[in-house]
């Protein structure tokens, strides 16, 4: 392998899994794996599939195509973002469900979905209070009105996506707006949503500690599974892993060096004007990973006492002078990551990736 890499523990992903998996069963709920953050890497959702999830999910298209090919179980696809208007065709080629909110997408959804002699399964997102992606409650019956006359499109059930614009927190409440227009919906066309699609990893802790309101049986799930985090605080979620993944990476240059730089200051590299509290001689190293491959507020280090200055495209700066362990040129120092680091190492192309089962 090469470093810098990322080390993926597939075992733990699993387990993970199927601990979710698991909890939302006895609530009757099904869980989509979303293998964003790891730019679906198959091993990744191979782990999520054997840990029990009912289908696999992502925003991107390029990825929903790279898990068609490459997963030979016949499990549902699901685009998670808006379609671009530019992409119909793929996703009905290669997505079995998509999450949306725009009629003039639907409608070209449901041509995309005749010239292939396709039907196209769509889930309708509401805004519920987070105001990212949906319409607004009032004006789900009249897009419902709208979207049955599309005759390639069916429409299989509601979502809602939470705590990621607005951080609003899951809650009954704010759920129950789903089930009431299902029941209103029942009420005006006489169908049946099949789906209530209740959010992402932000409504796990509702689940388990107060349940949904009756009828949501659908949640999407990635940073739960991948890093094992409540994403409502980033602590444990109750059993799930944490140390599902880290990164490595090299040792290039190790030197005592002054804290404080010496010569008149501008802006930095990355039009930043750094203030540095540190005085006297301190031992750093160098590392061989920088921006271009990492979010550097998203890693911690593994080993004990190593403190991280800064870094630029390629390097890393880590103070190690309290190091809990002798380091010389050619180690090779770890990290945990967060969900925004995580995701950067994976897009990088410069980051190699090694699996732990
Ligand atoms: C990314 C995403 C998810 C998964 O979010 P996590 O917080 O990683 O569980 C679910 N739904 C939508 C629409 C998403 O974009």
């Amino acid at each position: 392998m090469n470093s810098p890499y990322i080390a993926i523990n597939t075992k733990k992903i699993q387990e993970n899994t199927r601990y979710i998996v698991d909890l939302a069963k006895k609530n009757g709920v099904e869980i989509y794996g979303v293998g964003k953050a790891s730019c679906a890497d198959i091993k990744v959702a191979q782990a999520m599939l054997k840990g029990g999830v009912k289908g696999l999910a992502d925003s991107r298209i390029s990825n929903i195509k790279k898990l068609k090919e490459n997963i030979e179980e016949d499990i549902p696809l699901m685009l998670l973002r808006i379609p671009m208007l530019s992409e119909v065709k793929k996703v009905v080629k290669f997505a079995d469900i998509s999450l949306n909110s725009e009629i003039k997408v639907i409608e070209q959804l449901n041509k995309a979905a005749k010239n292939l002699n396709k039907n196209h399964k769509i889930i309708l997102m509401v805004d519920v209070g987070d105001r990212r992606e949906g319409i607004m409650p009032d004006k789900v019956l009249d897009t419902v009105s709208q979207i049955i006359n599309f005759d390639k499109i069916e429409l299989i059930g509601l979502g809602t996506n939470l705590a990621c614009f607005g951080g609003v927190i899951p809650t009954y409440k704010n759920l129950k707006i789903l089930i009431d227009l299902k029941t209103e919906i029942y009420n005006k066309f006489k169908f049946n949503l099949n789906i209530i699609s209740g959010g992402n990893s932000s409504s796990l802790p509702l689940l388990k500690d107060n349940g949904f309101p009756e009828g949501v049986n659908q949640l999407r799930v990635g940073e739960t599974i991948l890093l094992g985090n409540n994403v409502l605080n980033r602590e444990r979620f109750f059993e799930a892993h944490q140390d599902t993944f880290f990164l490595s990476a090299e040792i290039v240059e190790l030197k005592i060096k002054p804290a404080q730089p010496k010569g008149e200051r501008a802006e930095n590299a990355f039009g930043e004007k750094k203030v540095i509290t540190k005085t006297g001689l301190r031992k750093r190293a160098i590392l061989a990973v920088g921006r271009q491959d990492i979010d550097i507020a998203g890693l911690t280090p593994l080993l004990a006492g190593l403190e991280i200055e800064d870094g630029s495209s390629d390097h890393l700066i880590v103070d190690v002078t309290n190091s809990e362990k002798e380091l010389k040129i050619g180690d090779s120092i770890k990290f945990n990551m967060n969900y925004g680091a995580l995701l950067k190492a994976f897009t990088s192309k410069y980051v190699d990736k090694i699996y732990i089962t």
